[in-house]
């Protein structure tokens, strides 16, 4: 590691990437992706629900990261795994029915160390045999897809946690360079470039606020999916796609926490005004 590398705040950038492993059925995925991502300096492992947990076999392929494969996190559910992340991107081998908000591997990797100044972010890898499920890809802000061979275009589960860890410690290596340049203040809103050196993104809103995490979210599009059902919008029997496009819709735009409560103060007023209408 070099000199810049190891002071305090680059180091927790890289700690606040949390790479997730939906449902994996072959635990050596699991101890390959555990090395994969320790070569790239990032150690925070979250398993959803695997199928088969990590043994010896796993162990050994993960060979000098044992340490990330045993410091794993277990959940049950992706919600739980990416509750507290402000920022959650899902990785996909194929383009799905209903298209979502799509990173390249590049800007995914920029996009992941910009916000982490600000919050844990998540990388969702899905199931060897099936990928994500749509309501798995649905939590998800972005999708990022590797450009791979359009009639091969599915890599093995660790090649994939591989290719994308990397992108992210590009772009995490670029961010120190950028300190070094910029005598950064460490004021944690550093912003990304992209490799032609032009600035893309940044870490908060246009009025300088914190984008909401996952949990905020949710319940977020709990109280519209409420506040729609109230006024007959939503019908209780045939939801419909009403509520995906919703989510597409605010992924979109993404509101940030104070829209987000505008938002709901919003919902309140109709869910008053429906009440009112009933009586
Ligand atoms: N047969 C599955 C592919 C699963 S591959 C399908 O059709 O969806 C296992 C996992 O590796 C995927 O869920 C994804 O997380 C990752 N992966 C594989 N190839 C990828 C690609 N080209 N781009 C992004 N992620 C990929």
């Amino acid at each position: 590691m070099s000199d810049s590398e190891n002071t305090k705040s680059a180091v927790s950038l890289l700690d606040r990437v949390r790479i997730v492993l939906v449902n994996t059925s072959d635990c050596r995925n699991i101890g390959s992706a555990a090395r994969a991502m320790k070569t790239m300096g990032l150690s925070q492992l979250v398993l959803v629900d695997p199928i088969e947990m990590p043994n010896g076999q796993a162990q050994a392929l993960a060979a000098g990261a044992t340490d990330v494969l045993s410091n794993a996190k277990v959940v049950s559910t992706l919600s739980e795994a990416i509750e507290d992340c402000g920022l959650v991107i899902g990785t996909s081998a194929r383009s799905r029915t209903l298209p979502w908000p799509m990173l390249e591997p590049r800007g995914c990797g920029e996009k992941m160390i910009t916000e982490a100044s600000e919050y844990p972010v998540a990388l969702v890898f899905g199931r060897e045999s099936s990928g994500l499920t749509n309501d798995e890809l649905q939590l998800c802000h972005f999708h990022v897809q590797i450009p791979a061979n359009p009639d091969y275009s599915s890599l093995n589960l660790a090649m994939a946690v591989q290719t994308l860890s990397y992108e992210v410690r590009t772009s995490y290596l670029l961010s120190l360079d950028e300190d070094k340049q910029e005598h950064s203040t460490g004021n944690g809103t550093y912003i990304g470039k992209n490799s032609l050196g032009k600035k893309t993104f940044n870490a908060k809103s246009e009025d300088n606020e914190l984008y909401p995490v996952t949990e905020e979210s949710e319940r977020f599009y709990q109280h519209f999916d409420n506040a729609l059902k109230a006024t007959g919008f939503i019908g209780d029997k045939h939801p419909g796609l009403v509520m995906t496009k919703l989510r597409r819709l605010f992924n979109r735009a993404r509101p940030d926490v104070k829209e987000i409560k505008m938002m709901r103060g919003i919902l309140a007023s109709i869910e008053r005004a429906s009440m009112k209408g009933h009586q």
